[in-house]
Formats: C-alpha cells, structure tokens, sequence
C-alpha cells in the first residue's frame, strides 16, 4: 500500500488550502473514508519518483473560527483529529500559522505527536513574505525540530516540504 501522509493542525492554519495547492488540477478525491464523519479527504501525489497518499483532516472545522480564543470542544476536536491522523498516519505533516505564532492547541498537538515514534514535520503556513520565513524561528519551541516555511496560498516553500516528505517516508 501507498504511505499515508497526514495534514494535522487546529483549524484555519490553511490545511485545506495546502492539500488543495498539491493536488492542484490533478485532484483526486480518492474516497471519502466510510463509516466516519465525511471530514477526511483522500488525495494522491507523486513527488520525486515516490507516490503516497495525503490526508487533510478536519473538514469539520470550516465553520470554526478559532484563531482567536480556543473553547474546550475545538480542542477536543483538534485533539481527536491529530490522534485519529497519527493512528493512521505513516508520516504527518503539523502544520501551525506564523501569525498567530504558538497557541495552546499547538502545545497540546505537539506533545501528541512527541509520544509517537512517526515521523513528523513541522510545516509553518501563511509565511508570505520574507519577514514571516524569518518569524518561523520562533516555533522552534514547539521542539519538533526545524520548522519549514511555506505559504500555501501563494505557492512558496512547497518543494522543501515535499522534498523532506520523501526523505522521511
Ligand atoms: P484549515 O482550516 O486548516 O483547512 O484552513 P484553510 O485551508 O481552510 O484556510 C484558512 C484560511 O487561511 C483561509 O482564509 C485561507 O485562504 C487562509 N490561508 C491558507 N493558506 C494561507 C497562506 O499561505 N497565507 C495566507 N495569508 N493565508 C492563507
Ligand atoms: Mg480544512
């Protein structure tokens, strides 16, 4: 079988945005998993000769606005989803929001994914310019080793994340 890659992360980090960016016009809905909430989506991409499988997690959470302040249940949704993810997953890629810099939920992801012995990679989205690359630094304290920028909207930072997924796999 294909690796699973799973895209993990509270809700609005730009998740959908990423997964959506590497499927690009070559989409492939592969299934909507069955017998669960329809909030998982199923993707195929090849990247250097490797083909795996990519999960975007949470489609729940479009009608969530959490970048403010983060209620109990958004947690536990998040919570839930990154241990569903990390069950299934061969390699996640946790991907957090430069502008709100580290938030509770992050903390609470990153310990989760600490207690696992699969590979992870810290992807930190919406780094739009080169003022925001340089912010990634700070999430450094999330001690998930180098944080890898990228924009998903714009398209930036894509080729190392990838590159480093396949190195990993
Ligand atoms: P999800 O909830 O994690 O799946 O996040 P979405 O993909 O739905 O994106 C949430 C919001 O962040 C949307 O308004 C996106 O347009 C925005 N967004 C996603 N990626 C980027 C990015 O790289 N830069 C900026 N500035 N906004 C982004
Ligand atoms: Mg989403």
């Amino acid at each position: 079988a294909k690796p699973i890659v799973a895209i993990v992360g509270r809700p609005n980090v730009g998740k959908s945005t990423f997964f959506n960016r590497l499927l690009g016009e070559r989409a492939a809905i592969v299934q909507d998993e069955p017998g669960t909430t329809r909030d998982r989506l199923y993707g195929e991409v090849s990247w250097r000769g490797r083909t795996f499988t990519i999960v975007d997690t949470g489609g729940l959470e479009t009608s969530v606005d959490s970048s403010s302040d983060e209620p109990d249940p958004i947690r536990r949704m998040v919570r839930e989803q990154a241990e569903q993810a990390i069950r299934e997953a061969d390699l996640i890629v946790f991907m957090i929001d430069v502008k709100t810099g580290p938030t509770p939920s992050d903390y609470e992801i990153a310990d989760l994914l600490r207690r696992t012995n699969k590979p992870t990679i810290l992807a930190v989205n919406k780094a739009d310019s080169p003022q925001r690359e340089y912010e990634a630094v700070e999430f450094y304290s999330l001690g998930m080793g180098d944080p890898i920028p990228v924009s998903a909207y714009h398209g930036m930072g894509i080729t190392p994340l990838l590159d480093r997924v396949v190195e990993l796999l």
